[in-house]
């Protein structure tokens, strides 16, 4: 069989769009680099809007036992501040999620082959692993990984900062203390995110500059450092690591939107970077592989794809880019805590602003 549309990558974009083109009729091919289900770095705050696109897949994200998450508390230094979202979201692994979602893609109908990197890219022909095609359709949803003859221009993004994921085994005042909350932790250099997942398990996800880093001699150190700060250390001081190193992923490019003339579609991380506090990374993942899936199946081109993705969610990425930079000054951190404190509807606020918007959602076809 050759498959009339490809899709490189089988994160949440790929997974995505290859069960929205099958559920459309279609038998798109999805070329996936890694052999099994693997661990990324990401917060795993799936929002209710993510959730909604994985619905209208058929796929309850909600069975995979996730932790429900309904308030965000910030804190900077002594200093904290508590808010209700205007939502319920979920923590829930990756490993679980994009394995899931793949095999429900399959099960729709899509060929789903792991262990396969595509090599280079031009136009639509692609080199892989396993061989050469040219589909009639390409859809890279490679996330933060570029292919080569196909790289982002993401001149002028923030990306100077290192991101780091670990799981804990958290002890019972912790895991209380994280019972339907997510907290952002701002400190010196950079932000964590601490929340629960499934399997009684603690996500600690952080973006920290490049001089803390070197200061501290690198990513050990660097955690050892951050386990003594107040906050962190009263949760964390008596959890245990459950991988054997933090995972680790540098230069990602928050604030990109991808500009160019392209005669692929781009998904996901590969079209639109938001920075990670605002837990919308995987709804405009999802988002991007509703819009592509419609505009393969109804004939659209790339350019008004492109075109209508950033009509969706470059406003929303442009703000949450203006807060990242606010939230990397000290003036700007006590700021927001201080704002927030005093009047917490203003982070309802921020989170409506940096999502994607329900019209957007609407017009897409979701019911939110
Ligand atoms: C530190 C951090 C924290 C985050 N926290 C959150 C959060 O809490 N909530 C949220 O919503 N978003 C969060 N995000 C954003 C979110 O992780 C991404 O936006 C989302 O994963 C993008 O999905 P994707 O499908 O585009 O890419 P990915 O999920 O990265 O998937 C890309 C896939 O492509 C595969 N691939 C790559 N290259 C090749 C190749 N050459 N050939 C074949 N396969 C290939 C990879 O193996 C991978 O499986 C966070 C991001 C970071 C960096």
């Amino acid at each position: 069989m050759v498959a009339t549309t490809v899709i490189v990558g089988g994160g949440l974009a790929g997974g995505a769009a290859a069960a929205l083109l099958a559920q459309g009729g279609q038998r798109p091919l999805l070329l996936e680099k890694t052999a099994g289900e693997h661990d990324k770095v990401c917060g795993e705050f799936l929002s209710t809007e993510a959730q909604a696109h994985l619905a209208a897949l058929g796929f309850d994200a909600g069975r995979l036992g996730g932790s429900p998450i309904d308030r965000v508390r910030l804190v900077s230094g002594s200093r904290s501040a508590e808010a209700q979202l205007p939502f319920t979201a979920l923590g829930l692994t990756r490993r679980r999620l994009d394995a899931a979602l793949l095999d429900h893609a399959a099960a729709a109908g899509a060929k789903v082959e792991r262990g396969v990197t595509v090599r280079q890219v031009d136009g639509t022909a692609l080199a892989t692993t396993s061989g050469a095609l040219t589909p009639a359709s390409l859809l890279l949803a490679t996330g933060k990984h570029d292919v080569r003859g196909a790289k982002r221009d993401t001149t002028g993004t923030l990306d100077h900062l290192i991101g780091f994921k670990q799981y804990y085994r958290a002890d019972a005042a912790t895991f209380r203390a994280l019972a339907g909350v997510i907290e952002i932790v701002l400190f010196d250099g950079g932000y964590a995110g601490l929340q629960r997942v499934e399997d009684g398990m603690v996500n600690l996800c952080l973006l920290v500059g490049r001089p803390r880093f070197d200061a501290a001699g690198g990513g050990e150190g660097l955690l050892a450092d951050l386990l003594r700060e107040p906050h962190l250390a009263r949760r964390l001081g008596n959890a245990t690591p459950l991988l054997d190193r933090p995972l680790t992923i540098s230069g990602v490019p928050y604030g990109f939107v991808h500009r160019g003339e392209d005669s692929a579609f781009r998904l996901g991380d590969q079209a639109g970077v938001i920075p990670s506090f605002s837990g919308d990374g995987m709804s405009i993942a999802l988002h991007s592989a509703r819009l592509a899936a419609a505009a393969v199946l109804g004939g659209a081109t790339p350019a008004a794809y492109h075109a209508r993705f950033r009509h969706d969610v470059a406003a929303q990425i442009g703000r949450a880019t203006w807060l990242q930079r606010a939230g990397e000054t000290v003036a700007g951190r006590h700021l927001l805590v201080a704002g927030i404190g005093l009047v917490p509807p203003l982070l309802r606020w921020a989170a409506a602003l940096t999502r994607v918007p329900p019209t957007a959602l609407r017009r897409a076809g979701l019911q939110i």
